[in-house]
């Protein structure tokens, strides 16, 4: 089999009311796809995290060197890219290209074996995942104590049984945002927390201890990637685990991130860190420092896809026992009309679980109209 065509497709929808992280207001959302065919008519498809036309130009610059190339040979294709772009291209979008390729050419090779991606990355520990719901990011003009308990309670009756809350948007107010989604959704549902890397270590040591008594199940970003030092400072002044990775590439770069035992939970994209080729090395490294993974996912069903694809295998956090603890589904409820339109059948939750697709390949059909639909002007 060989590759004959490498296309990418940049996407983009406006929203029907802006959001914010701790990092900014945002009013549209885009996505870049990747759709790779061969000479045996079948087609894969990968997704690339990060900014769409930058991605783009990636893969479109490295695609007349997969064509010829058998689409199966994936950790030689990722090598191959790899060192070409070595001298300029260790972090950031070139591997955000690499990885929607890798995850494209792991829907080749599942097609082609006819298959899961799960069953080819060693087989399924489990057929379904928890998912948490990420939301309860800003908006304008409302009140936000009422705004982020109602969203809240709204994720809590559907189900789900965990859920992220932005902060980043100063320390007093990040703490009566805190307070308030706890008292929202009680005692038992999990909460976690992602500052977007908007504090330096005194300010998130300082909410930090401000939100400990509202039983933090993980504490996301408090400081910029860069600043391990700082890491290393928030994870021993507080209880509450540290979670980070997003901004990370490569085994290369998870190595450096695991030795400086910066982290308690490692989220590496798989759109963003090497696609699964990479994901999967980075996820037995975890485990071999006992790190937890529960990967970043802010994508379409593409990405979600992939990313249960990787869960399925990888192994649960605590060792095997009666009651080992598993890793986790990012799934966002931010508006994305991208997210769900592009597949022939969404990928939807039932009580806060998710099934990982049973189809061979990724288990995602592709609706063409929708691409066309919101293709980039
Ligand atoms: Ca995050």
């Amino acid at each position: 089999m060989k590759i004959t065509v490498v296309r990418t497709h940049i996407l983009q929808a406006a929203l029907s009311q802006s959001f914010a992280s701790s990092r900014g207001w945002y009013d549209t959302r885009t996505a870049m796809l990747v759709e790779i065919e061969t000479d045996q008519g079948i087609i894969g498809w990968g997704e690339c995290y990060g900014p769409a036309r930058m991605t783009a130009a990636v893969v479109d610059s490295v695609a007349p060197w997969l064509i010829g190339e058998d689409p199966l040979r994936t950790d030689c294709l990722w090598q191959m890219i790899y060192a070409r772009l070595r001298d300029h291209g260790q972090k950031g979008v070139v591997i955000e290209g690499l990885s929607g390729i890798d995850i494209a050419l792991w829907d080749i090779k599942g097609k082609h074996f006819g298959v899961p991606v799960q069953q080819l990355l060693g087989g399924a520990q489990r057929t379904e995942v928890v998912a948490y719901a990420t939301g309860l990011l800003r908006r304008k003009a409302d009140d936000p104590v009422r705004y982020l308990a109602e969203e809240a309670a709204g994720y809590v009756a559907e189900g789900f049984s965990a859920v992220k809350l932005k902060v980043g948007f100063g320390v007093e107010a990040d703490a009566d945002a805190t307070r308030i989604v706890r008292e929202a959704i009680g005692p038992t549902v999990k909460l976690m927390v992602d500052a977007n890397h908007a504090y330096d270590s005194v300010a998130a040591i300082r909410l930090g201890r401000m939100i400990e008594q509202h039983d933090i199940g993980w504490f996301e970003e408090p400081v910029p990637p860069e600043d391990i030092a700082g890491y290393r400072a928030v994870k021993a002044a507080l209880s509450i685990p540290i979670a980070g990775g997003e901004c990370e590439f490569t085994r290369f770069g998870f190595r450096d991130l695991f030795v400086s035992r910066a982290l308690d939970i490692a989220q590496p994209d798989i759109c963003a860190a090497g696609g699964l080729s990479e994901c999967k090395k980075i996820a037995d490294m975890a485990e071999a420092f006992g790190v937890r993974y529960n990967p970043h996912v802010w994508g379409t069903g593409i990405a979600i896809a992939a990313s249960l694809h990787l869960l399925a295998v990888l192994p649960s956090h605590t060792p095997p026992s009666l009651t080992p603890v598993a890793p986790i589904l990012e799934f966002d409820r931010t508006e994305y009309p991208i997210r769900q339109a592009i597949l022939s059948e969404p990928i939807e939750h039932t009580r806060g679980i998710v099934s990982v697709p049973d189809g061979s390949g990724l288990g995602v059909e592709i609706d063409r109209k929708a691409l066309a639909r919101f293709a980039a002007r």
